[in-house]
């Protein structure tokens, strides 16, 4: 299958082309065809799967001749807005097209700049476009195609009023399409209410992780967790590292602690502010950080190519998210490694994961590292779940894994 067999023209397979990618994953395979076509669209998939371009390249193909505002994708964070501007801006790199992406925490001055200059597609996050409908700066009366994308997570974020309000101001006849990693049933009564007679594609519901991810739990007691963190960090060949955390405090600590022991660390969560976040994610992806802390939800979306390792300081508190978690690294058919820190009061979690995974994850020792240091007198002995206390030594790392 080649992106030409799609019916995209010549242009726009060239924009691919020169992004590097020869042939469309299973997400685009299937929908651009029915995009093409006009038909409303409901697409299962997350992020990983090829789908901001999956809608991207039919609506450049659609939108190829004419000019206007005709198309609006709608998005949960400004993060995510940004890349599929970035996406835009690659794939229509031989083709006449105007476009803006507005998302609040920066000023509103160039925004309406572009807007007044004139754009084909924005992309946007529903809070700042309010803010520009309100103040009248644009307008929608060409609309042709709207896209809602990670639909689920815009509507955790409670955008579903302000989502509304937007499509309300929208034309009715147009196509509308909806991507989603999950539909719980706000999401289908959305769809239901938005979409007429939608086609349905649904992509590797990633239940399963990225091949290519090679995954480690390392059990240690809870009170050193930042200590063994910083002695896999010092014993392994990383290039690149996303580390999770649970909480934004932990974040802001890890990221600090990180810091102060020399290593090249920044962080993102949903306390910084936007130029915080991009400085952050910036130096990430230019790899002046070589680390970078995040919150799930934070690092929802991201797409950052090599990531060499994912590292898990708090288990995720799902096993959906333990797969979007390691998702981030081994992206499009790379290898990467995902090492998830086991507390004794985190096993329970992590039996969940090993059973949605429907498979045990082999467990990590790491060889020289006091695993008693400063326990508390009552609880001096590290917890290992019992019956793995064969050990074999995987020479790559230098660690002994427990199977
Ligand atoms: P997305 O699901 O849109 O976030 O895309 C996930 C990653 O896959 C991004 O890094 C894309 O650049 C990449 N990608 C998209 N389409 C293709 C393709 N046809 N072949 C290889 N990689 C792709």
């Amino acid at each position: 299958m080649h992106f030409s067999n799609l019916g995209l023209s010549q242009n726009i397979v060239r924009g691919v082309r020169a992004v590097g990618y020869n042939e469309p994953t299973p997400i685009q395979a299937q929908a651009i065809p029915v995009i093409l076509s006009g038909r409303d669209l409901i697409g299962i998939a997350q992020t990983g799967t090829g789908k901001t371009a999956a809608f991207v390249l039919p609506i450049l193909e659609k939108l190829k001749n004419g000019r206007g505002l005709r198309c609006l994708v709608l998005t949960p964070t400004r993060e995510l807005a940004a890349q599929v501007e970035t996406s835009v801006r690659d794939y229509a790199r031989f083709m006449q097209m105007h476009y803006a992406a507005i998302y609040g925490g920066v000023s509103m001055g160039p925004q309406i700049g572009a807007l007044r200059r004139g754009v084909d597609i924005i992309v946007a996050t529903p809070g700042r476009l309010l803010d520009h409908m309100n103040r009248r700066n644009v307008q929608f009366s060409q609309l042709q195609i709207l896209v809602l994308d990670e639909a689920d997570r815009m509507l955790d974020m409670g955008f579903l009023p302000d989502i509304k309000r937007i499509i309300s101001a929208l034309p009715r006849k147009r196509q509308t399409l909806l991507f989603s990693a999950t539909v719980p049933i706000e999401i289908e009564q959305l769809a239901r209410q938005i979409l007429v007679n939608p086609a349905l594609v649904e992509i590797g519901r990633r239940t399963t992780p990225a091949e290519g991810v090679t995954q480690f739990l390392y059990p240690v007691p809870r009170h050193l967790k930042m200590k063994l963190l910083l002695k896999i960090l010092q014993t392994t060949a990383t290039t690149s590292v996303l580390i999770f955390t649970r909480t934004k405090n932990g974040a802001d600590k890890v990221s600090r602690i990180l810091h102060e022991r020399g290593h090249s660390a920044a962080h993102i969560h949903g306390d910084r502010s936007q130029s915080q976040r991009s400085q952050s994610l910036h130096g990430f992806r230019t790899g002046r950080y070589k680390i970078l802390v995040a919150t799930d939800i934070a690092a929802r979306g991201l797409d950052i190519e090599g990531i060499s390792h994912v590292i898990n300081y708090d288990t995720p508190a799902t096993p959906e998210d333990y797969v979007h978690r390691i998702g981030r690294t081994a992206r499009a058919q790379a290898v990467g490694d995902a090492f998830t820190l086991v507390s004794p009061e985190e096993e329970e979690i992590i039996r969940a994961i090993e059973r949605s995974l429907k498979k045990a994850l082999p467990r990590v020792t790491v060889p020289d590292f006091d695993y008693r240091a400063a326990a508390p007198p009552r609880s001096a002995r590290p917890s290992f779940p019992r019956g793995q206390e064969r050990t074999f030594s995987r020479s790559r790392r230098g660690h002994n894994a427990r199977r």
